[in-house]
């Protein structure tokens, strides 16, 4: 079971220490700063922008092509979520979602999340 509480699709995949799913579940501090019923949005903790917030669901799927599968809607409200946060940061001049996807790619937490990025000019391509 995930720390979440609720059963899940990828409970099997959760182990109790999902650093999002702790997060979610308010074992671990954070700075929320928008909860909707599904989603949990918190600035990260080593901001690579003025405005750097990880954008989570509540129920644990391990990246955004597997919650998009299983789950469309929800993966709609995370993304309603993403940009709702960067309305209330006050960036929608100009700001970026991104989803590491897979190790490779940078993604060190295994609960799909997207970042929303801005404040500052972000160039492109990205690293
Ligand atoms: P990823 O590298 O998987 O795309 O993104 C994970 C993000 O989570 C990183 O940007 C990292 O700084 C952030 N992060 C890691 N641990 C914590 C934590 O304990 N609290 C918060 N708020 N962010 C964290
Ligand atoms: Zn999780």
């Amino acid at each position: 079971m995930a720390a979440h509480g609720r059963p899940g699709p990828y409970d099997a995949l959760v182990t109790d220490d999902c650093l999002f799913c702790r997060i979610v579940a308010g074992e671990i501090p954070s700075t929320i700063v928008r909860e909707t019923e599904s989603t949990v949005a918190f600035r990260d903790i080593n901001p690579q922008a003025p405005t750097h917030v990880v954008v989570v669901p509540r129920e644990h799927y391990p990246n955004a092509y597997e919650l998009a599968k299983a789950d469309p809607g929800l993966a709609g409200a995370l993304l309603a979520a993403a940009g709702a946060v960067a309305e209330q940061e006050g960036v929608t001049d100009g700001y970026r979602i991104v989803f590491n996807t897979g190790a490779k790619a940078g993604q060190s937490v295994f609960h799909v999340h997207c970042h929303v990025l801005g404040g500052r000019p972000l160039t492109w391509p990205p690293g």
